[in-house]
């Protein structure tokens, strides 16, 4: 391929109407017709990166393997087309402006005004090309530009857009619009106006774009794609309709059936075979009509925002896939359970999952439901903050540690058995500086996580400033924790699980972000294997009696 060719996408009338999952279904149907495809968001807010953002802002922080803390629709990105990111793929309009401003106090500029137009406008087209170049140059670049159109603050990346259009040529660069096309009960009709003023403001600003991607509840009918067309400039055929549908990985089912690819890849002038979905449909129909259905409980601080465990809620739905089951989440605020205790939410779940988070608020209530279902040998499955509190939960209730708690809460503690990691000490800037990205983990053989991996070495990916205390590590496996995943040297753990459970695994890392559309992940698939095969055994009254008495023997042994 001589150069490589740029898609924009770009959103109008309201937020949210998907435009990464847009991006990402372009992205896997050119995929799929052999091209190579590369992503990157650009994000208009001053902030460096969304990691020091609250998840009520901004949803769930996804981490690459690189360590860079990204937008959450990165994670739609690596789902769906299957590659692995870095932190090129997603810009802020805060990482151009420091890097603008420290050029011009290294004196780069000398003499010159820096200006929006060409100084930041260069950087952002500097980094959409860095993108086409990298490994070996790609076939096409999807750029999504965050926002609304008519937002000031994304007013330079749409403007380095049109001059990328401008100067690699004409049928070079294709610009897709998502737009809103809203049905009013009380006339009984779809709105085009709406649409038409998020068209007309692009073209404002020198950009008319050749596709428009038009949600709505109710089809369009071809009276109304030619209105659209013929107000904004479009053939009626490149007005693509998008329903609401069941399952997001049907979008570019959608997409494909009206013949947006072949349009994408004849505008940009590609040589690309047709292609072949069959896979993709075989398991969006196990995502549809799935055998049977497994309750699994999520006990958390974002309950109400599930944006916050966006790939959480995505792992649960491929991990379903391949158990040929529907995951129905059963969401619990976890300062709830503190109030009522954990039978009033938990009393008909299959599994249940603490997430990671931050702070002290709602953790007596996840400590309090891991104690429940480790009781009742539901199976557990603890991420990040849920391992650290599978960790208390044991030290408290089966070692006897009635005070163990996690240093981020209380500094006074008897018993810290998490604690703050060694390389935190100095630590003071709060952006980009906990333990981020990808790091081996060394699995025990002999173990629940060795069985669902398959392999003795794994990469996953962190985000923690805290970690398991390893002074407590004799007094716990004493007591009969494993600790089934360490890092290679030996001096962090990464996995903990206790055997004579049905399944209870609690993991120092962040799984969910390496589950993709494909090939759910590991832990997720067996997790959600164990909750369907305890639906079907009810639970066994032995074991809990097994675990009580293990508890009482332990106690009179210390
Ligand atoms: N707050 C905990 C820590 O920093 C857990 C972080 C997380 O769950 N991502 O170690």
């Amino acid at each position: 391929m001589d150069k490589a060719r740029y898609i924009f996408v770009t959103g109008g009338v309201v937020s949210s109407l998907g435009k990464g999952i847009a991006s990402s279904s372009i992205g896997v149907l050119l995929t799929k017709r052999g091209l190579r495809v590369n992503l990157q968001k650009m994000d208009p807010y001053i902030n460096v990166d969304p990691g020091t953002m609250n998840p009520f802002q901004h949803g769930e922080v996804f981490v690459l393997d690189d360590g860079a803390e990204t937008d959450l629709d990165l994670g739609h990105y690596e789902r769906f087309t299957d590659v692995t990111l870095t932190r090129d793929n997603n810009v802020t309009a805060g990482q151009v402006y420091l890097a603008v401003i420290n050029r011009e106090r290294r004196g780069d500029y000398l003499g010159a005004t820096v200006q929006v137009i060409p100084h930041i406008t260069n950087e952002i087209k500097a980094r959409i090309r860095k993108l086409a170049q990298k490994d070996g140059c790609y076939d096409v670049v999807i750029t999504e530009i965050g926002g609304t159109v008519g937002d000031i603050e994304s007013l330079p990346f749409l403007e380095a857009a049109r001059q990328i259009a401008l100067e690699e040529g004409p049928g070079s660069t294709l610009f897709i619009h998502l737009t809103l096309v809203p049905w009013v009960e009380t006339a009984g009709e779809l709105k085009t106006k709406p649409t038409q003023h998020s068209v007309r403001d692009l073209r404002e600003i020198g950009i008319q774009p050749q596709v428009l991607l038009c949600r709505s509840v109710k089809p369009l009918s071809e009276s109304i794609r030619e209105k659209i067309g013929l107000f904004c400039s479009i053939a009626p055929k490149h007005v693509i309709e998008t329903l609401d549908v069941e399952s997001i990985y049907e979008v570019p089912l959608v997409y494909h059936e009206q013949g947006l690819d072949d349009y994408i890849v004849e505008f940009l002038g590609l040589d690309a075979p047709q292609p072949d979905l069959s896979e993709w449909q075989s398991i969006v129909q196990r995502i549809k009509k799935p055998e049977k259905h497994v309750r699994i409980g999520i006990c958390g601080k974002y309950v109400n925002l599930k944006d916050a465990y966006k790939s959480i809620i995505e792992a649960f739905i491929h991990a379903g896939a391949e158990n040929n089951v529907k995951v129905d989440l059963v969401w619990v605020a976890s300062e709830d359970i503190k109030a009522n205790g954990a039978g009033a939410y938990l009393q008909n779940i299959d599994g249940l999952l603490i997430p990671g988070g931050f702070g002290e608020r709602g953790v007596e209530g996840k400590i309090e439901s891991i104690r429940y279902v480790r009781e009742r040998n539901i199976p557990f499955f603890g991420i990040c903050l849920g391992m650290q509190c599978a960790v208390i939960e044991y030290a408290r209730n089966i070692a006897g540690l009635a005070d163990a708690h996690s240093f981020e809460f209380y500094r006074d503690l008897k018993h810290p058995v998490i604690h703050l990691m060694a390389d935190q000490h100095e630590v003071t800037e709060m952006g980009g500086t906990m333990r981020l990205g990808a790091f081996p983990c060394v699995l025990d053989e002999n173990s629940k996580s060795f069985e669902a991996y398959g392999q003795r070495q794994i990469s996953e990916r962190h985000r923690h400033r805290y970690e398991f205390n390893n002074r407590y590590r004799d007094l716990l496996t004493g007591a009969g924790l494993k600790l089934s995943g360490m890092s290679p040297d030996g001096k962090l753990v990464e996995i903990v699980e206790i055997p004579n459970h049905r399944w209870f695994v609690g993991v120092q890392f962040h799984p969910e972000l390496k589950s993709r559309f494909h090939t759910a992940h590991p832990l997720f698939r067996e997790f959600v294997k164990a909750a369907a095969q305890y639906h079907d055994n009810p639970p066994q009254p032995e074991l809990e009696l097994e675990t009580e008495e293990a508890e009482t023997e332990f106690k009179t042994t210390l």
